[in-house]
This record gives C-alpha cells, sequence and structure tokens, in this order.
C-alpha cells in the first residue's frame, strides 16, 4: 500500500466505498489523514465501517473544514451531472480529486525520478498497459502495475526512484487528477464512448488530451483525428511529442509496416522490433497497442533485445480475441470486451466466416460504423437491449436472428457454423454492447460464453479461464 502522506494531519471527505474507494481510505488513514467516508449504498458504508473507517453521511457535515473530496470515479463529476457530493464540495471550495492524483502526489513528494507510464485511450487501454508491464517486467525492472487494471493504484508498493509504474487511466480518472505528470504518457486513439459521462467528443477529447499535456514525453497515435490535432497542439506548445501510426509511414515516430514496427527519423526508417508470429498480438490494432509499449519502453531506456523478448512472451488478456475452444471447423473466440462498435471492428476485420454474436446495452451510434464488415458475417446472433436496433441496421444486409440470451446465441451459432462447409467458421462473441443488462460485467459475460461454447459435445477448450 502507498500511504497518503500528502494529507497528514488534514480532515478528508471520501465518497464512493467501492473496492478502490475502500483502498484508498486505507492508504489515506496509513498516510495521517482523518477521514469521513460515504456511499449511497448503506450495504457498501457497512463494509467500509467494518474495515475500520469513519463513515457519516457527508450531506451533514462541515465541508469548509475538509482539505479535499476524494471521488471515486464511478461516480459522475460533470454530466448528467454532478453528483450532489461534487456540488457540496464545489459550493466549500474544496478541492475533487480521485486515487491516481493522490498517487501522483506521493511519487512527486518521495520519488520524483521513479519511471511513470500513463495510459489512455478509447480502446486498447488494458492491452497497451498489460504489455508495456510485461515487458519491463522481462527485462528484470521492478515494476508495478495497476490503475483502471488490475490493482488499484493506492494498492502498489510504495514510491522508489528505480521503481517503475505502469498505470491505466480511464477518463473518468483523469478527471480527478489534475496534476497528473506521467514520464510517458499514451494516448492510443480518440473514438466516441462514454458520452453520457461527458457531455460531448471535444469535452471527453479535452480530459484524455490531459494525460499527455502533463507528461515529459507524449505519446500519441495519430492514425484518428482528434489526437493527431492534439499531437500538434502539444507540439506547438513546445511539448515532447513522439508520434505513432499502425498504417502511416511517418516522418518522425514509430509506425507499423505489416508486422514490422518502424522507427523513424528525419524521414530515415529502421526496424525496431516485429510481431510476425506473435499470437497476442494479431491485428493492426495491437500494432498500434505494441508501437505505443515499445515507444514508452525506449523511452524508459530498454533496449531492442530486451522489448522483442519482452513481446514475443507476452501471454495476451483474456476477453480480447481469445480463442476458447475448437470443434473441427469450427473456432470459438472470445471478445467479450468489445463494449463498442470501434472495439469490436478488429475481431470482425481478422476473421471471413464470423457467426457474430452481438448485443447487450447499446451504445451511441450503434453497429452502423461496422457496415463495411458485414460481408464477412454469415448470421448475426442478437441479443439483449441493443437486439432491436442491432436488427434494424443489419436489415437485409446481414441474416439475424433474436437470440435473447447468450446462451440460446452460442448454440444457435455452433450449430449453425458446424454446418459451413465455407472454411475455418468462426463463433464470435463481438458484442459492441456494455455488458450490464444481462451480465455483471464483461468478464462475467465473457467467462459465460467461454462455458457455454466448451459445454457443447466435442468443442476441445484452448487456455483456459486465467
Ligand atoms: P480498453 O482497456 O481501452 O478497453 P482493451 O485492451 O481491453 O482496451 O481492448 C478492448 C477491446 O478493444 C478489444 O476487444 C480489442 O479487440 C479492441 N482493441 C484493442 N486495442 C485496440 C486499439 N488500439 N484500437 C482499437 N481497438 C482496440
Amino acid at each position: 500500500m502507498i500511504p497518503a502522506a500528502s494529507f497528514s494531519g488534514k480532515r478528508i471527505s471520501l465518497f464512493g466505498l467501492g473496492g478502490s474507494g475502500i483502498a484508498t481510505a486505507h492508504a489515506l488513514i496509513a498516510g495521517g489523514a482523518e477521514v469521513l467516508a460515504w456511499d449511497d449504498n448503506p450495504d457498501s458504508v457497512a463494509k467500509a465501517a467494518a474495515a475500520g473507517i469513519t463513515t457519516g453521511d457527508l450531506r451533514a457535515a462541515d465541508w469548509p473544514r475538509f482539505a479535499a473530496f476524494v471521488l471515486s470515479p464511478g461516480v459522475p463529476l460533470t454530466h448528467p451531472k454532478p453528483h450532489w457530493t461534487v456540488e457540496l464540495a464545489r459550493g466549500a471550495g474544496v478541492e475533487v480529486i480521485g486515487d491516481i492524483e493522490l498517487f501522483c502526489r506521493e511519487r512527486n513528494s518521495h520519488a520524483p525520478a521513479a519511471p511513470f507510464i500513463a495510459i489512455t485511450g478509447t480502446n486498447g487501454k488494458s492491452t497497451t498497459t498489460a504489455l508495456t508491464a510485461h515487458i519491463l517486467k522481462s527485462a528484470g525492472r521492478d515494476t508495478q502495475m495497476g490503475g483502471n487494471i488490475g490493482r488499484a493504484v493506492m494498492t502498489l508498493d510504495p514510491p522508489e526512484p528505480t521503481r517503475h509504474y505502469v498505470v491505466e487511466c480511464s477518463s473518468y480518472q483523469i478527471d480527478l487528477a489534475p496534476s497528473i505528470n506521467p514520464t510517458a504518457g499514451i494516448l492510443l486513439n480518440l473514438t466516441p464512448d462514454h458520452l453520457d459521462r461527458h457531455g460531448t467528443m471535444a469535452h471527453y477529447a479535452s480530459i484524455k488530451e490531459r494525460l499527455v499535456a502533463g507528461s515529459d514525453t507524449a505519446i500519441v497515435g495519430v492514425d484518428d483525428s482528434w489526437c493527431a490535432q492534439i499531437a500538434d497542439r502539444l507540439e506547438r506548445a513546445g511539448r515532447q511529442v513522439i508520434r505513432i501510426s499502425k498504417r502511416l509511414p511517418l516522418t518522425d515516430g514509430y509506425f507499423a509496416d505489416g508486422t514490422n514496427l518502424m522507427e523513424a527519423v528525419h524521414g530515415r526508417y529502421s526496424r525496431v522490433a516485429f510481431l510476425e508470429g506473435i499470437g497476442s498480438l494479431r491485428g493492426q490494432h495491437n500494432a498500434q497497442n505494441a508501437l505505443a509499449a515499445v515507444a514508452a519502453c525506449l523511452r524508459i531506456g530498454l533496449d531492442l533485445g530486451e522489448i522483442q523478448a519482452g513481446l514475443e512472451s507476452f501471454p495476451g488478456l483474456a476477453h480480447r480475441m481469445e480463442q476458447v475452444g475448437r470443434k473441427d471447423h469450427v473456432l470459438f473466440v472470445n471478445d467479450s470486451k468489445a463494449t463498442n462498435a470501434d472495439a469490436a471492428a478488429p475481431a470482425l476485420s481478422s476473421f471471413n466466416r464470423v457467426y457474430w454474436i452481438a448485443g447487450g446495452l447499446p451504445k451511441e451510434g450503434g453497429i452502423e460504423p461496422l457496415r463495411g464488415f458485414f460481408p464477412r458475417i454469415a448470421k448475426a446472433y442478437l441479443i439483449g437491449e441493443a437486439a432491436p436496433a442491432f436488427s434494424a441496421t443489419l436489415g437485409e444486409a446481414v441474416p439475424y436472428e433474436i437470440s435473447g440470451t447468450l446462451a440460446a446465441a452460442v448454440e444457435h451459432a455452433a450449430n449453425d457454423a458446424a454446418k459451413d462447409t465455407g472454411g475455418e467458421a468462426v463463433v464470435l462473441l463481438s458484442p459492441a454492447c456494455a455488458s450490464f443488462d444481462q451480465f455483471k460485467n464483461f468478464e462475467v459475460r465473457g467467462e459465460a460464453f467461454r462455458q457455454a461454447a466448451t459445454a457443447i459435445d466435442g468443442v476441445k477448450s484452448i487456455g483456459g479461464p486465467r
């Protein structure tokens, strides 16, 4: 745990007592702060109280006496409207921050030289975070990974000059981290997502921009116009910017030429790494993730041999284009993490005969952006709340059924794929939707798919639950 000593002797209010909220409260208490914590859910309050955290209804609190208000990133800061605690904090002039901000303050005061790689973007954050941490670890560096992936950031080991931090940051977390200042900040890509919580695309992009604007070195994927403009703006402001592209030969920066990862210096190219034969990093989207990880690791001082070895031994993450089972010519692929259309595109583009399971809680824009992949879809199996809207988009272009549940979709898709005589047929869960209408989260949805697929007679499982 990292004791949050920056608020020693001060009073802090905290709202949101999920796992990271409780960890943050403990970190503040260990650092010597007096914490008053609350949550709208009485069970969470009871759990925190049982864990030794002082709880109390923040409506009745003396707000001007708080030195800061720590908010869980799951709670609305701005949209659709600020949570009532945020209104109270603002009314009393109390700063509103999150756990990543506490981490940054601890690093600044105890070990400002500790290498800190922060990663954001609409898609690819977790893969890039896990890959970067894996490369650093396999090169023998003392590495801590957390944030929006795995462990809450304040549960990591305390900053030391040679300790490396690889931290995934959601837009909500960045919004609560005004002084975020990584050694290398990565912004992978930007497409519309979470607009219910950020209002407009411009606002969402401006929050993501803050992570790279605060970085010693900004590593920016320039394959979309939002990010390209951010890179230009940072450069004009005199910041150190490294551009990456999964498709364009850049004049300066890192780009992918097929499976080769190239460095460009004033228009001269050299190969720095390659992805050929690395199953966990298939696809152009993973070239973007790998380029970002490579650029960050080079910035931290790893050599090319160490980086290539780390790329080659990367095991990949569950629920991201994860092959879970096979029966004869039918392959079952779990891409449950694809919670919007852009995230589903890589999987749809990777296979030719797709029996596509899609749907759940719909996101802005639906599946219209996936129209270009419709010819690859042999049939679609629609589940959850999005089914009517998705069926309207598929229209005459793609055969579909409204399966309703994931279990029915897997069964029907497997039966149809078994009859396909056109070569490899892929039963793909890549839902382009959030899971919350039918599942607790995307992991539970992915596990349900794995179980349903591997329970089918004759399906041999590939790998296993991680
Ligand atoms: P995040 O943590 O940002 O949600 P993940 O690494 O967990 O991203 O990947 C989520 C989904 O997005 C996966 O289904 C994957 O196919 C897709 N994806 C991964 N990397 C990228 C990328 N760089 N660009 C677009 N889509 C991506």
